[in-house]
């Protein structure tokens, strides 16, 4: 078995562990690969192994492999970094999903730049929930409002919320932000049951507090030079 088998068994043998702990079917949890950084034939050789959805950060970067990898046509592409509103033109056309829209104008951009006519894609709100200065992401009060906006936006499926918690909480606060941004998403109308959150650090923890799209880089590919 290759080193990316056995890491990927490992990462699947800890969402069934974190899923049994709570109650959760395993198949309720979709894991996002995160291939930043890492050659495109890292990507081929996972898809290799059954996984589907591949998360960039980068625009540029998602597109250059997007074009390496086009024989590849059910593979799901998820923008998880920060989107500009000038680079949503470029991204829109390209993705099944964006993980990271935080505010309305970006929202609306994707939306008429989406292409074809009777194309949708997937989006998550992403919410700062502790407010850090340097992190993209809305206030947690701005979520209703934001909500309320790209729902009205007919060719952006809003299916949830995403988080991103500080990088140096301990483990029972991090539980805590998680916990707090699935409550925030069933609170909403339409209610949100979907959450990006869990890294290849804290994915027990988001499965265990209701992830449903965990996104997994180093624990899989192995750690970034
Ligand atoms: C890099 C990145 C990940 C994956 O991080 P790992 O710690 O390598 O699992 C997940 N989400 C976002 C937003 C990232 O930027």
């Amino acid at each position: 078995m290759s080193p990316l088998h056995e890491r990927l068994n490992a990462i699947r043998e800890q969402v069934a562990r974190a899923c049994r702990r709570a109650g959760r079917e395993p198949g309720s949890v979709r894991l996002i690969a995160v291939s930043k950084r890492k050659p495109a034939s890292d990507i081929r050789a996972a898809y290799a192994l059954g996984l589907r959805d591949f998360g960039e950060n980068y625009v540029q970067e998602l597109l250059s492999k997007q074009r390496e990898l086009a024989d590849l046509e059910d593979l799901r592409w998820h923008l998880i970094g920060h989107l500009q509103t000038n680079k949503a033109r470029l991204i829109a056309p390209c993705v099944h999903a964006v993980h990271t829209i935080d505010d309305e104008r970006l929202a609306r951009e994707l939306d008429r730049r989406l292409g074809h006519p009777d194309r949708k894609i997937e989006v998550f709100l992403q919410v700062n929930l502790a407010r850090e200065a340097q992190k993209a992401g809305c206030d947690p009060e701005a979520v209703p409002a934001l909500v309320e906006a790209i729902t009205r936006l007919e060719r952006l499926s809003l299916v949830g919320l995403m988080t991103i918690p500080p990088a140096d909480a301990e483990p029972e606060r991090t539980r805590a932000y998680f916990a707090e941004l699935r409550e925030l998403g069933l609170r909403q109308t339409p209610c949100l049951s979907r959450t990006s959150m869990g890294m290849s650090s804290d994915l027990e923890l988001a499965v265990e507090e209701g992830a449903t799209d965990v996104r997994v880089g180093s624990a899989l590919f192995g750690e970034r030079s």
